[in-house]
């Protein structure tokens, strides 16, 4: 709170709470509930969430919960955004591939990280909005939003440090695995419509393994080798 020359506290406009929503946010959503990365903290920390969501939502920026975003589609949870980042395990200077930019925040956090990102997004306008954004946060250097099917991977750029999914397949796409690099891992949603298991594949030589880390709810992966539209 401010003081008035008087003594009198003025009212802290909305947006002068964000940044302690933001502390407080890190603390009781991710570090209480067991995200332990210190990078994948100060990224959370260090990112504007309100700047991914519609203006009219602002007041629910650091809300404990997935966000509606245009287009029929959501912004995740801070909580499943930190743990997707956190289970890819990656290193600053690794390119990483997303499929399903929406707003861009997943995106952002990974080039927060030092990570090079290509994600790609079917919705033009998602994709526009989160280039945009992204630029202005001066992480336009750092992604690469491109248009299109995601479900069948980037071949061309292949192999990836790092692959993370963040719309839910209704089986792990075959081109996403064979473009992980040795070692790397995919992070990916999987199962029905109405809720899946959150995957993660890690590559090591010709082997991958395979482990759940617990259930989720995304919106579909829509395309060629997600659910029909
Ligand atoms: N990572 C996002 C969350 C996106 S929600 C964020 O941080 O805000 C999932 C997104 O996946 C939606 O925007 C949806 O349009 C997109 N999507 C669904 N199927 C896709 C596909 N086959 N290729 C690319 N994007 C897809």
């Amino acid at each position: 709170m401010s003081e008035d020359r008087d003594g009198t506290s003025a009212p802290e406009s909305a947006a002068n709470e964000l940044p302690r929503e933001r502390a407080e946010m890190v603390d009781r959503q991710l570090r209480d509930r067991g995200i332990r990365d210190p990078r994948v903290l100060a990224a959370m920390a260090e990112t504007p969430r309100e700047r991914f969501i519609p203006p009219e939502r602002e007041a629910l920026a650091y809300a404990d919960r997935a966000l509606p975003i245009p287009a029929g589609q959501t912004i995740s949870q801070p909580y499943v955004v930190a743990r997707m980042t956190e289970l890819l395990g990656v290193e600053p200077g690794d390119r990483v591939l997303e499929i399903g930019t929406g707003s861009g925040y997943q995106a952002a956090i990974l080039a927060r990280l030092g990570c090079h990102v290509v994600s790609i997004e079917r919705q033009p306008e998602l994709a526009a909005t989160a280039r945009e954004r992204l630029t202005e946060l001066g992480l336009g250097d750092m992604v690469e939003v491109r248009l299109g099917d995601g479900s069948v991977g980037d071949p061309g750029g292949a192999p990836y440090d790092g692959i993370v999914v963040t719309a839910a397949a209704p089986a792990v796409p075959p081109a996403l695995r064979d473009q992980l690099a040795d070692g790397a891992r995919l992070v990916i949603p999987v199962g029905p419509r109405d809720h899946q298991e959150l995957l993660v594949i890690e590559r090591n030589g010709d082997r991958s393994s395979e482990r759940s880390d617990g259930p989720v709810g995304f919106v579909p992966l829509v395309g060629e080798a997600g659910f029909p539209e």
